[in-house]
């Protein structure tokens, strides 16, 4: 039996409020030529919206007709306050579920009807989830060089910006790296069967000395973090994060892919260096064995992937209990409503860890009026009601993505023989 009805998903209880949702669709601009997907659920109360972050940048379209064609219809006529409800009756409505598509799209109406709420309440969002728990938010930076003496000097001139922490990626000779630029190969080395190819050796040996290299100079004040992008063998993984103790990593993001986890526990039994994981988790069950087994110190959410501030919120309640931080991912594909989403759950959450920032340019800092402000290594809280944050859509019409977007399809790199190397 099934019953697949396109129509509003009424719950058993009256609807008093009198408000009701009018319009939910998404809208995709591109002010710093990433495609940003935000979701505004409109209501029959005059000037009262909410946006929500759905980007997915690299399936932009495809949220977008979730949005339009399959969760509209569902929402149009229901009070927008029963946001729990609302939340867990679309994560079952295809049937199938979870995904990045599918969440990102539950979580740009999850956000705004979070946005609504606070509106409605003349609250921030931090208020409605029980209140601020810190001054500001401090956030991590990020260094990079073609070799240690660059990542060196740009770790220094952030330390004197006022930031504390700083994630550090180096090239590997004669290729990039994640988050790196290209660097030349060494002198007299033999042209490569693969042209900048990605060799784990060399990353592993590169990285070890970086991070020597960057002690030596800049002493133990900094806290450090270093992204694998679960780019090596799982063993490799291993004898990297024993050959980074000596450097007191803030932590060591995604040392193996989601599907390797369960190295995670042999990693844990041979090293000490603290770990940070999950931003390709899709489902907050990803992370129950992870924080039960206490095999990670920090969940590193895509907020929007796991479908948006009920689940992420929801989810840190439960890391507490074991002692788990959070560091919420905040790269460029996030659009700034899901930066103002990070910052609300930082404010509120007792076990917060540590925020990454993005700098929005002022293209996006224009479409997207309220961008959180960064000074002094922190991201500081606005007191507007909801998000804080709003959309302005005719700039946003002045950046319309391009499809297929350029340059957004992960180009994964090549090693020595030829073969993929995972992202
Ligand atoms: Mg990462």
């Amino acid at each position: 039996m099934s019953d697949t009805a396109d129509k509003p998903i009424e719950p058993p209880w009256a609807q008093t409020s009198g408000v009701r949702i009018t319009s939910v669709r998404a809208i995709l601009t591109a002010p710093a030529g990433t495609t940003l997907v935000v979701v505004r659920v409109d209501t029959s109360e005059p000037g009262l919206y909410g946006l929500g972050c759905a980007t997915f940048t690299q399936r932009a379209a495809a949220v977008a007709t979730a949005v339009d064609d399959y969760l509209a219809p569902q929402l149009i006529g229901r009070d927008p306050a029963d946001i729990t409800d609302i939340a867990s009756t679309l994560h079952v409505s295809g049937y199938w579920r979870s995904g990045p598509v599918l969440n990102n799209a539950l979580s740009g109406v999850d956000m705004a009807l979070w946005d609504i709420k606070g509106k409605q309440a003349g609250l921030p969002v931090w208020q409605l989830l029980g209140g601020r728990c810190r001054t500001a938010v401090p956030v991590y930076a990020h260094a990079q060089g073609r070799d240690a003496e660059e990542v060196a000097d740009e770790v220094r001139d952030l330390m004197s910006q006022g930031y504390r922490y700083v994630r550090c990626q180096v090239a590997v000779p004669g290729a990039g790296t994640y988050g790196a630029p290209a660097a030349a190969a060494p002198a007299g080395s033999r042209p490569p069967l693969t042209p900048n190819a990605w060799d784990p050796a060399a990353y592993r040996r590169t990285v070890r000395e970086l991070f020597g290299h960057l002690r030596q100079e800049l002493g133990a004040e900094v806290e450090l973090i270093h992204d694998v992008h679960e780019r090596v063998h799982p063993t490799d993984a291993v004898r990297l994060a024993k050959d980074l103790e000596p450097y007191d990593l803030f932590y060591l993001e995604d040392p193996v892919a989601p599907e390797d986890i369960e190295w995670l526990r042999t990693l844990r039994s041979r090293s000490v260096t603290p770990i940070a994981i999950g931003e390709l988790f899709t489902n907050p069950a990803e992370y129950r064995p992870v924080v039960q087994e206490r095999l990670c110190d920090f969940i590193r959410v895509h907020i929007s992937a796991i479908g948006g501030i009920t689940p992420a919120w929801r989810l840190a309640n439960a890391c507490e209990l074991f002692g788990v931080r959070t560091a919420w991912h905040g790269p460029g594909d996030v659009s700034p409503v899901g930066h103002a989403a990070n910052l609300a759950l930082d404010l509120a959450c007792p076990n917060f860890g540590i925020q990454e920032q993005h700098l929005f340019g002022s293209a996006a800092q224009e479409v997207f009026p309220g961008c959180p402000e960064i000074r002094d290594g922190h991201l500081w809280p606005s007191t507007a009601p909801g998000l804080g944050i709003d959309l302005d859509e005719r700039l946003a019409l002045k950046h319309p993505p391009q499809f297929p977007a350029p340059g957004r399809a992960w180009r994964p790199p090549r090693r020595a023989d030829g073969a993929l190397q995972r992202p």
